[in-house]
Protein backbone atom coordinates (compact mmCIF):
# COMPACT_ATOMS: atom_id res chain seq x y z
CA UNK A 1 0.00 0.00 0.00
CA UNK A 2 1.21 3.34 -0.84
CA UNK A 3 1.66 6.34 1.41
CA UNK A 4 0.02 9.53 0.16
CA UNK A 5 1.18 12.83 0.24
CA UNK A 6 -1.89 14.19 3.23
CA UNK A 7 -2.70 17.85 1.33
CA UNK A 8 -3.24 16.14 -2.37
CA UNK A 9 -6.72 16.35 -3.39
CA UNK A 10 -7.68 13.43 -5.55
CA UNK A 11 -9.86 13.60 -8.27
CA UNK A 12 -11.34 10.09 -7.26
CA UNK A 13 -11.45 7.37 -4.58
CA UNK A 14 -12.91 4.04 -5.22
CA UNK A 15 -13.33 2.92 -1.90
CA UNK A 16 -13.61 -0.49 0.26
CA UNK A 17 -13.11 -3.08 -2.97
CA UNK A 18 -11.06 -6.22 -2.96
CA UNK A 19 -8.09 -5.20 -6.01
CA UNK A 20 -6.96 -7.51 -7.82
CA UNK A 21 -3.49 -7.16 -8.57
CA UNK A 22 -0.86 -9.60 -10.19
CA UNK A 23 0.66 -10.85 -6.85
CA UNK A 24 -2.64 -11.47 -5.26
CA UNK A 25 -5.96 -10.24 -4.19
CA UNK A 26 -5.90 -7.14 -1.44
CA UNK A 27 -8.89 -5.42 0.29
CA UNK A 28 -8.28 -1.53 -0.48
CA UNK A 29 -9.22 1.42 -2.34
CA UNK A 30 -7.58 3.02 -4.83
CA UNK A 31 -7.06 6.89 -5.21
CA UNK A 32 -6.80 8.10 -8.92
CA UNK A 33 -5.24 11.81 -9.94
CA UNK A 34 -5.51 13.28 -13.89
CA UNK A 35 -6.45 9.52 -15.20
CA UNK A 36 -3.70 7.88 -13.74
CA UNK A 37 -3.80 5.61 -10.25
CA UNK A 38 -2.09 7.92 -7.58
CA UNK A 39 -1.85 5.32 -4.51
CA UNK A 40 -3.36 1.83 -3.50
CA UNK A 41 -4.61 2.37 0.14
CA UNK A 42 -5.39 0.38 3.00
CA UNK A 43 -9.31 -0.06 3.72
CA UNK A 44 -9.01 2.53 7.10
CA UNK A 45 -7.14 5.19 5.47
CA UNK A 46 -9.33 8.12 3.31
CA UNK A 47 -8.18 10.76 1.46
CA UNK A 48 -9.73 14.13 0.00
CA UNK A 49 -11.43 13.10 -3.41
CA UNK A 50 -13.50 15.34 -5.75
CA UNK A 51 -15.16 12.03 -6.57
CA UNK A 52 -15.97 9.08 -3.27
CA UNK A 53 -17.46 6.04 -4.97
CA UNK A 54 -17.76 2.93 -2.50
CA UNK A 55 -17.85 -0.12 -3.79
CA UNK A 56 -18.07 -2.35 -0.64
CA UNK A 57 -18.27 -6.14 -1.67
CA UNK A 58 -16.74 -5.90 -5.33
CA UNK A 59 -13.91 -6.45 -6.76
CA UNK A 60 -11.91 -4.44 -8.60
CA UNK A 61 -9.98 -5.61 -11.59
CA UNK A 62 -7.80 -4.18 -14.53
CA UNK A 63 -9.81 -3.17 -17.48
CA UNK A 64 -9.74 -5.81 -20.04
CA UNK A 65 -7.92 -5.37 -22.92
CA UNK A 66 -9.73 -7.32 -25.61
CA UNK A 67 -6.82 -8.74 -28.03
CA UNK A 68 -9.44 -9.41 -30.70
CA UNK A 69 -12.76 -8.03 -31.63
CA UNK A 70 -13.87 -6.60 -34.79
CA UNK A 71 -15.81 -3.27 -35.89
CA UNK A 72 -16.92 -3.85 -39.53
CA UNK A 73 -16.22 -0.07 -40.42
CA UNK A 74 -15.08 1.40 -42.53
CA UNK A 75 -17.38 -1.03 -44.57
CA UNK A 76 -20.10 -1.66 -47.02
CA UNK A 77 -21.91 -3.57 -44.48
CA UNK A 78 -22.84 -0.25 -42.86
CA UNK A 79 -25.71 -2.75 -40.81
CA UNK A 80 -22.96 -4.36 -38.62
CA UNK A 81 -21.34 -3.41 -35.82
CA UNK A 82 -19.24 -0.31 -35.78
CA UNK A 83 -16.75 1.84 -33.63
CA UNK A 84 -19.81 3.82 -31.71
CA UNK A 85 -21.68 0.67 -31.20
CA UNK A 86 -18.99 -1.72 -30.67
CA UNK A 87 -17.18 0.34 -27.71
CA UNK A 88 -20.29 1.24 -25.66
CA UNK A 89 -20.53 -2.70 -25.63
CA UNK A 90 -16.82 -3.01 -24.29
CA UNK A 91 -17.35 -0.54 -21.78
CA UNK A 92 -20.23 -2.43 -20.56
CA UNK A 93 -18.42 -5.22 -20.08
CA UNK A 94 -15.39 -3.77 -18.68
CA UNK A 95 -13.48 -3.41 -21.44
CA UNK A 96 -11.57 -0.19 -21.64
CA UNK A 97 -9.14 -1.12 -24.29
CA UNK A 98 -9.99 -3.25 -27.32
CA UNK A 99 -7.58 -4.06 -30.33
CA UNK A 100 -9.57 -3.74 -33.35
CA UNK A 101 -8.86 -6.37 -36.07
CA UNK A 102 -9.78 -6.09 -39.53
CA UNK A 103 -12.28 -7.53 -41.58
CA UNK A 104 -13.75 -4.68 -43.07
CA UNK A 105 -13.34 -2.95 -46.09
CA UNK A 106 -11.01 -1.77 -47.04
CA UNK A 107 -8.52 -3.79 -44.29
CA UNK A 108 -6.25 -1.47 -43.21
CA UNK A 109 -3.36 -2.47 -45.41
CA UNK A 110 -1.56 0.55 -46.01
CA UNK A 111 -1.49 4.31 -44.93
CA UNK A 112 -4.20 5.55 -46.92
CA UNK A 113 -6.88 2.66 -45.06
CA UNK A 114 -5.24 2.74 -41.97
CA UNK A 115 -5.54 5.95 -41.83
CA UNK A 116 -9.61 6.06 -42.69
CA UNK A 117 -10.02 3.23 -39.68
CA UNK A 118 -7.77 5.70 -37.43
CA UNK A 119 -10.22 8.42 -38.21
CA UNK A 120 -13.60 6.62 -37.72
CA UNK A 121 -11.78 5.05 -34.73
CA UNK A 122 -11.24 8.55 -32.96
CA UNK A 123 -14.32 10.16 -34.08
CA UNK A 124 -16.34 6.99 -32.22
CA UNK A 125 -14.79 5.07 -30.00
CA UNK A 126 -15.69 5.22 -25.99
CA UNK A 127 -13.16 3.01 -24.91
CA UNK A 128 -9.60 3.47 -25.65
CA UNK A 129 -8.05 1.17 -28.39
CA UNK A 130 -5.36 -0.17 -30.42
CA UNK A 131 -5.25 -1.47 -34.04
CA UNK A 132 -4.29 -4.84 -35.90
CA UNK A 133 -2.99 -4.15 -39.37
CA UNK A 134 -3.87 -6.17 -42.27
CA UNK A 135 -2.14 -9.07 -43.26
CA UNK A 136 -3.14 -9.72 -46.98
CA UNK A 137 -0.73 -10.92 -50.07
CA UNK A 138 -0.33 -6.84 -51.01
CA UNK A 139 -0.01 -5.71 -47.64
CA UNK A 140 3.22 -7.12 -47.16
CA UNK A 141 5.61 -5.03 -48.57
CA UNK A 142 3.39 -2.18 -46.22
CA UNK A 143 3.94 -4.06 -43.36
CA UNK A 144 7.29 -2.18 -41.89
CA UNK A 145 5.69 1.35 -42.07
CA UNK A 146 2.09 -0.12 -41.31
CA UNK A 147 4.38 -1.03 -38.02
CA UNK A 148 5.83 2.68 -37.92
CA UNK A 149 2.41 4.38 -37.87
CA UNK A 150 1.86 2.19 -34.85
CA UNK A 151 -0.75 -1.17 -35.74
CA UNK A 152 0.76 -3.73 -32.99
CA UNK A 153 -0.49 -6.52 -34.66
CA UNK A 154 -0.94 -8.45 -38.41
CA UNK A 155 -3.83 -10.45 -38.87
CA UNK A 156 -3.40 -13.04 -41.37
CA UNK A 157 -6.02 -16.03 -41.97
CA UNK A 158 -4.45 -19.29 -43.69
CA UNK A 159 -8.01 -20.17 -44.73
CA UNK A 160 -10.29 -18.13 -47.10
CA UNK A 161 -12.67 -16.13 -46.02
CA UNK A 162 -14.93 -13.40 -47.35
CA UNK A 163 -13.76 -9.65 -47.99
CA UNK A 164 -10.16 -10.94 -46.69
CA UNK A 165 -7.75 -12.24 -48.63
CA UNK A 166 -5.97 -15.35 -47.14
CA UNK A 167 -2.27 -16.13 -46.94
CA UNK A 168 -1.07 -19.19 -48.74
CA UNK A 169 1.61 -21.01 -46.79
CA UNK A 170 4.44 -19.12 -49.12
CA UNK A 171 2.85 -15.92 -48.67
CA UNK A 172 2.59 -16.52 -44.74
CA UNK A 173 6.02 -17.67 -44.72
CA UNK A 174 7.33 -14.55 -46.79
CA UNK A 175 5.79 -12.25 -44.67
CA UNK A 176 6.62 -13.29 -41.40
CA UNK A 177 10.65 -12.91 -42.78
CA UNK A 178 10.36 -9.82 -43.26
CA UNK A 179 7.96 -8.63 -40.22
CA UNK A 180 10.68 -10.77 -37.99
CA UNK A 181 13.17 -8.44 -39.33
CA UNK A 182 11.75 -5.85 -37.62
CA UNK A 183 10.48 -7.71 -34.31
CA UNK A 184 7.00 -7.03 -35.50
CA UNK A 185 3.93 -9.47 -34.19
CA UNK A 186 1.61 -11.58 -36.76
CA UNK A 187 -1.42 -13.39 -35.31
CA UNK A 188 -2.97 -15.72 -37.17
CA UNK A 189 -6.56 -17.53 -37.77
CA UNK A 190 -5.59 -21.18 -37.94
CA UNK A 191 -7.23 -23.72 -39.86
CA UNK A 192 -6.12 -25.92 -42.71
CA UNK A 193 -7.99 -24.13 -46.27
CA UNK A 194 -7.67 -27.58 -48.10
CA UNK A 195 -9.08 -29.47 -45.02
CA UNK A 196 -11.93 -27.23 -44.93
CA UNK A 197 -12.86 -27.01 -48.64
CA UNK A 198 -12.93 -30.44 -49.06
CA UNK A 199 -15.16 -31.50 -46.41
CA UNK A 200 -17.35 -28.22 -46.87
CA UNK A 201 -17.81 -29.60 -50.67
CA UNK A 202 -17.98 -32.61 -49.81
CA UNK A 203 -20.68 -32.17 -46.91
CA UNK A 204 -23.09 -30.01 -48.93
CA UNK A 205 -23.11 -32.33 -52.07
CA UNK A 206 -24.60 -34.51 -49.17
CA UNK A 207 -27.18 -31.74 -48.57
CA UNK A 208 -26.02 -31.62 -45.02
CA UNK A 209 -26.86 -28.14 -44.32
CA UNK A 210 -27.05 -27.71 -40.48
CA UNK A 211 -24.99 -26.42 -37.39
CA UNK A 212 -23.70 -30.09 -37.31
CA UNK A 213 -22.02 -29.48 -40.58
CA UNK A 214 -20.56 -26.51 -40.11
CA UNK A 215 -18.70 -28.33 -37.14
CA UNK A 216 -17.96 -31.54 -39.54
CA UNK A 217 -16.50 -29.41 -42.35
CA UNK A 218 -13.96 -27.69 -39.66
CA UNK A 219 -12.71 -31.01 -37.85
CA UNK A 220 -10.33 -30.52 -34.98
CA UNK A 221 -7.50 -31.65 -37.69
CA UNK A 222 -7.81 -28.84 -39.59
CA UNK A 223 -7.04 -26.09 -36.98
CA UNK A 224 -3.90 -28.09 -35.61
CA UNK A 225 -2.78 -28.83 -39.13
CA UNK A 226 -2.66 -25.22 -39.72
CA UNK A 227 -1.41 -24.14 -35.84
CA UNK A 228 1.91 -26.65 -36.57
CA UNK A 229 2.36 -25.08 -39.84
CA UNK A 230 2.30 -21.78 -38.21
CA UNK A 231 4.96 -22.59 -35.50
CA UNK A 232 7.35 -23.70 -38.45
CA UNK A 233 7.33 -21.01 -39.70
CA UNK A 234 7.60 -18.81 -36.60
CA UNK A 235 10.67 -21.45 -35.87
CA UNK A 236 12.15 -21.29 -39.12
CA UNK A 237 11.65 -16.77 -39.68
CA UNK A 238 12.14 -16.13 -35.80
CA UNK A 239 8.67 -14.20 -35.83
CA UNK A 240 6.74 -13.51 -33.16
CA UNK A 241 3.71 -15.51 -33.63
CA UNK A 242 0.06 -15.18 -32.23
CA UNK A 243 -2.21 -18.06 -32.53
CA UNK A 244 -6.00 -16.07 -32.00
CA UNK A 245 -9.19 -17.72 -31.17
CA UNK A 246 -7.75 -21.12 -30.46
CA UNK A 247 -10.50 -23.91 -30.09
CA UNK A 248 -8.75 -26.69 -29.16
CA UNK A 249 -7.07 -28.13 -25.75
CA UNK A 250 -4.70 -29.82 -28.31
CA UNK A 251 -3.54 -26.97 -29.92
CA UNK A 252 -2.82 -25.68 -26.80
CA UNK A 253 -0.79 -28.45 -25.90
CA UNK A 254 1.51 -28.13 -29.59
CA UNK A 255 2.05 -24.54 -28.73
CA UNK A 256 3.38 -25.10 -25.15
CA UNK A 257 5.90 -27.79 -26.38
CA UNK A 258 7.00 -24.97 -29.48
CA UNK A 259 7.32 -22.81 -26.56
CA UNK A 260 9.74 -24.88 -24.56
CA UNK A 261 12.18 -25.29 -27.56
CA UNK A 262 12.25 -21.27 -27.65
CA UNK A 263 9.96 -20.72 -30.44
CA UNK A 264 8.21 -17.11 -29.73
CA UNK A 265 4.68 -18.29 -30.12
CA UNK A 266 1.83 -17.45 -27.73
CA UNK A 267 -1.96 -18.45 -27.68
CA UNK A 268 -5.45 -16.76 -27.26
CA UNK A 269 -8.52 -18.44 -26.82
CA UNK A 270 -11.83 -16.97 -26.15
CA UNK A 271 -15.16 -17.26 -24.23
CA UNK A 272 -17.36 -19.13 -26.47
CA UNK A 273 -14.54 -22.15 -26.77
CA UNK A 274 -14.92 -21.96 -22.89
CA UNK A 275 -19.06 -21.91 -22.18
CA UNK A 276 -20.17 -23.14 -25.19
CA UNK A 277 -20.25 -26.65 -26.85
CA UNK A 278 -21.19 -28.13 -30.09
CA UNK A 279 -24.71 -29.02 -28.61
CA UNK A 280 -25.13 -25.24 -28.67
CA UNK A 281 -24.39 -24.85 -32.65
CA UNK A 282 -26.64 -27.49 -33.08
CA UNK A 283 -29.38 -25.80 -30.71
CA UNK A 284 -28.67 -22.63 -32.21
CA UNK A 285 -27.46 -23.72 -35.81
CA UNK A 286 -26.46 -19.84 -37.69
CA UNK A 287 -26.64 -17.89 -34.80
CA UNK A 288 -24.02 -20.00 -33.02
CA UNK A 289 -21.90 -20.27 -36.22
CA UNK A 290 -18.16 -19.02 -35.37
CA UNK A 291 -14.77 -20.06 -36.91
CA UNK A 292 -13.40 -22.47 -35.66
CA UNK A 293 -16.89 -24.16 -34.68
CA UNK A 294 -17.77 -24.90 -30.97
CA UNK A 295 -16.20 -28.24 -29.88
CA UNK A 296 -17.00 -31.18 -27.63
CA UNK A 297 -18.02 -30.65 -23.86
CA UNK A 298 -14.37 -32.61 -23.28
CA UNK A 299 -12.61 -30.53 -25.28
CA UNK A 300 -14.42 -27.48 -23.76
CA UNK A 301 -12.88 -29.76 -20.20
CA UNK A 302 -9.73 -30.25 -21.42
CA UNK A 303 -8.95 -26.18 -22.41
CA UNK A 304 -10.12 -24.88 -19.04
CA UNK A 305 -7.53 -27.71 -17.71
CA UNK A 306 -4.74 -25.78 -20.07
CA UNK A 307 -5.97 -22.91 -18.24
CA UNK A 308 -5.18 -24.41 -15.29
CA UNK A 309 -1.87 -24.98 -16.21
CA UNK A 310 -0.96 -21.50 -17.66
CA UNK A 311 -1.08 -22.87 -21.04
CA UNK A 312 -3.30 -20.25 -22.54
CA UNK A 313 -1.55 -16.70 -22.92
CA UNK A 314 -4.70 -14.28 -23.39
CA UNK A 315 -8.55 -14.42 -23.42
CA UNK A 316 -10.40 -12.24 -26.54
CA UNK A 317 -13.70 -12.14 -27.52
CA UNK A 318 -13.48 -12.30 -31.15
CA UNK A 319 -16.64 -10.13 -31.04
CA UNK A 320 -18.45 -10.17 -34.62
CA UNK A 321 -21.59 -9.95 -34.46
CA UNK A 322 -24.21 -9.51 -37.49
CA UNK A 323 -27.58 -8.89 -37.90
CA UNK A 324 -30.28 -11.36 -37.52
CA UNK A 325 -31.43 -11.43 -41.32
CA UNK A 326 -27.77 -12.19 -42.33
CA UNK A 327 -27.87 -15.15 -39.82
CA UNK A 328 -31.12 -16.01 -40.74
CA UNK A 329 -29.94 -17.16 -44.44
CA UNK A 330 -28.44 -19.60 -42.27
CA UNK A 331 -31.20 -20.87 -40.71
CA UNK A 332 -31.80 -23.72 -43.32
CA UNK A 333 -28.31 -23.85 -45.28
CA UNK A 334 -25.56 -23.07 -42.93
CA UNK A 335 -23.33 -22.19 -45.64
CA UNK A 336 -24.76 -19.17 -46.20
CA UNK A 337 -24.63 -17.73 -42.39
CA UNK A 338 -21.63 -15.75 -41.39
CA UNK A 339 -19.23 -16.74 -38.82
CA UNK A 340 -19.09 -14.83 -35.70
CA UNK A 341 -20.26 -13.95 -31.80
CA UNK A 342 -21.31 -11.13 -30.04
CA UNK A 343 -18.37 -11.42 -27.18
CA UNK A 344 -17.56 -7.87 -25.35
CA UNK A 345 -20.62 -7.32 -23.21
CA UNK A 346 -20.51 -11.03 -21.68
CA UNK A 347 -16.30 -12.05 -21.86
CA UNK A 348 -16.00 -11.39 -18.69
CA UNK A 349 -19.03 -12.37 -16.82
CA UNK A 350 -19.00 -15.79 -18.42
CA UNK A 351 -15.26 -15.87 -17.69
CA UNK A 352 -16.01 -15.49 -13.91
CA UNK A 353 -19.38 -17.27 -13.73
CA UNK A 354 -17.86 -20.65 -15.28
CA UNK A 355 -14.01 -19.59 -14.31
CA UNK A 356 -14.82 -19.36 -10.78
CA UNK A 357 -17.11 -22.33 -10.97
CA UNK A 358 -13.73 -24.40 -12.14
CA UNK A 359 -11.59 -22.66 -9.57
CA UNK A 360 -9.62 -20.16 -11.48
CA UNK A 361 -8.92 -17.35 -9.51
CA UNK A 362 -9.42 -13.62 -9.83
CA UNK A 363 -5.79 -12.89 -9.90
CA UNK A 364 -5.05 -15.69 -13.07
CA UNK A 365 -8.37 -13.89 -14.89
CA UNK A 366 -6.89 -10.72 -14.40
CA UNK A 367 -3.58 -11.72 -16.25
CA UNK A 368 -5.61 -13.74 -18.92
CA UNK A 369 -7.49 -10.73 -19.92
CA UNK A 370 -5.29 -7.43 -19.46
CA UNK A 371 -2.49 -8.34 -17.91
CA UNK A 372 -0.47 -10.71 -20.47
CA UNK A 373 -2.93 -8.86 -23.29
CA UNK A 374 -0.63 -5.64 -22.38
CA UNK A 375 2.42 -7.32 -22.59
CA UNK A 376 2.29 -8.91 -25.81
CA UNK A 377 0.89 -5.99 -27.49
CA UNK A 378 3.10 -3.52 -26.02
CA UNK A 379 0.73 -1.58 -24.10
CA UNK A 380 2.36 -2.32 -20.43
CA UNK A 381 2.70 -0.97 -18.04
CA UNK A 382 0.38 2.13 -19.46
CA UNK A 383 -2.24 -0.80 -19.16
CA UNK A 384 -2.87 -3.77 -17.96
CA UNK A 385 -2.33 -4.28 -14.19
CA UNK A 386 -3.62 -1.93 -11.37
CA UNK A 387 -0.37 -0.11 -9.75
CA UNK A 388 0.50 3.88 -8.70
CA UNK A 389 1.10 5.16 -12.04
CA UNK A 390 -0.95 2.91 -14.68
CA UNK A 391 -3.92 4.50 -16.64
CA UNK A 392 -7.35 4.27 -14.13
CA UNK A 393 -8.34 1.73 -15.75
CA UNK A 394 -11.19 -0.46 -13.53
CA UNK A 395 -13.70 -2.72 -14.21
CA UNK A 396 -15.69 -3.09 -11.02
CA UNK A 397 -17.54 -6.04 -10.47
CA UNK A 398 -20.31 -7.32 -8.19
CA UNK A 399 -19.07 -10.87 -8.03
CA UNK A 400 -22.45 -12.36 -6.32
CA UNK A 401 -24.98 -11.24 -8.31
CA UNK A 402 -26.79 -12.92 -10.42
CA UNK A 403 -28.28 -11.94 -14.04
CA UNK A 404 -29.90 -13.28 -16.83
CA UNK A 405 -28.10 -12.63 -20.68
CA UNK A 406 -30.96 -10.60 -22.58
CA UNK A 407 -29.09 -9.66 -25.97
CA UNK A 408 -32.04 -7.28 -26.32
CA UNK A 409 -30.84 -5.22 -23.74
CA UNK A 410 -26.97 -5.34 -25.16
CA UNK A 411 -25.51 -1.98 -26.22
CA UNK A 412 -24.05 -3.60 -29.50
CA UNK A 413 -25.20 -2.43 -32.89
CA UNK A 414 -26.84 -5.64 -33.86
CA UNK A 415 -28.35 -6.52 -30.46
CA UNK A 416 -30.26 -9.82 -30.64
CA UNK A 417 -32.10 -12.43 -28.32
CA UNK A 418 -31.26 -15.68 -30.59
CA UNK A 419 -27.98 -16.06 -29.51
CA UNK A 420 -26.28 -18.69 -27.98
CA UNK A 421 -26.44 -16.89 -24.39
CA UNK A 422 -29.81 -15.86 -24.42
CA UNK A 423 -31.57 -16.85 -21.42
CA UNK A 424 -28.25 -18.06 -19.48
CA UNK A 425 -27.89 -17.20 -15.42
CA UNK A 426 -24.78 -15.67 -14.77
CA UNK A 427 -23.22 -15.11 -11.44
CA UNK A 428 -20.60 -11.83 -11.61
CA UNK A 429 -21.69 -8.44 -12.88
CA UNK A 430 -20.18 -5.23 -14.05
CA UNK A 431 -21.53 -2.74 -12.47
CA UNK A 432 -19.39 0.37 -13.18
CA UNK A 433 -16.06 0.60 -15.65
CA UNK A 434 -13.57 2.95 -15.57
CA UNK A 435 -11.25 4.69 -18.01
CA UNK A 436 -8.11 6.84 -17.35
CA UNK A 437 -10.26 8.24 -14.26
CA UNK A 438 -13.47 8.88 -15.40
CA UNK A 439 -16.75 6.44 -14.93
CA UNK A 440 -18.01 5.74 -18.49
CA UNK A 441 -20.12 2.73 -17.31
CA UNK A 442 -22.35 2.67 -14.48
CA UNK A 443 -25.55 0.44 -14.02
CA UNK A 444 -26.25 -0.40 -16.71
CA UNK A 445 -26.23 3.21 -18.52
CA UNK A 446 -23.16 3.92 -20.84
CA UNK A 447 -21.86 7.40 -19.65
CA UNK A 448 -18.85 8.03 -21.72
CA UNK A 449 -18.52 10.37 -24.99
CA UNK A 450 -18.05 9.24 -28.65
CA UNK A 451 -13.82 10.27 -28.93
CA UNK A 452 -13.11 9.99 -25.45
CA UNK A 453 -11.45 6.58 -26.17
CA UNK A 454 -7.94 7.58 -27.78
CA UNK A 455 -5.09 5.30 -29.38
CA UNK A 456 -2.70 3.87 -27.84
CA UNK A 457 0.05 1.90 -28.96
CA UNK A 458 4.01 1.64 -28.43
CA UNK A 459 5.16 4.21 -30.58
CA UNK A 460 2.55 7.26 -28.46
ZN1 LIG B 1 -11.80 -12.86 -35.29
Amino acid sequence: MTKLEEPMRMDALIRGGTIVLEQGCVAGSIAIKDGRIAGLLSPEVTVPALETVDVPGCLIMPGLIDPHCHFSEPSLHVRREDFWHGTRAAAAGGVTTVVEMPLNVPPPADEASLTLKLKTAKENAHVDFALWGALIPTSIPNLQHLWELGCVAFKAFMADVDDYQYMTDPLLFEAMREVAKFNGFVGVHAENNDMIDYYSKQLAVAGCNDGGAHAASRPELAELAAIKQAILMGEKTGCRLYVVHISIAEGVREIAQAKARGVKVSVETCPQYLTLTHDDLVRCGPFAKCNPPLRSKENVDRLWQCIREGLVDTIGSDHSPYPDDEREAGVNNIWKAPPGLAGLETMLPLLLDEGVRRGIDWVTLAKLTSGNVARLFNLYPVKGVIQPGTDADLAIIDPNQEWTVDGLLSFSKTKSDRGPYQGRRIRGKVVATLLRGQVIYRDGQIIGEPGYGKLVSRVL
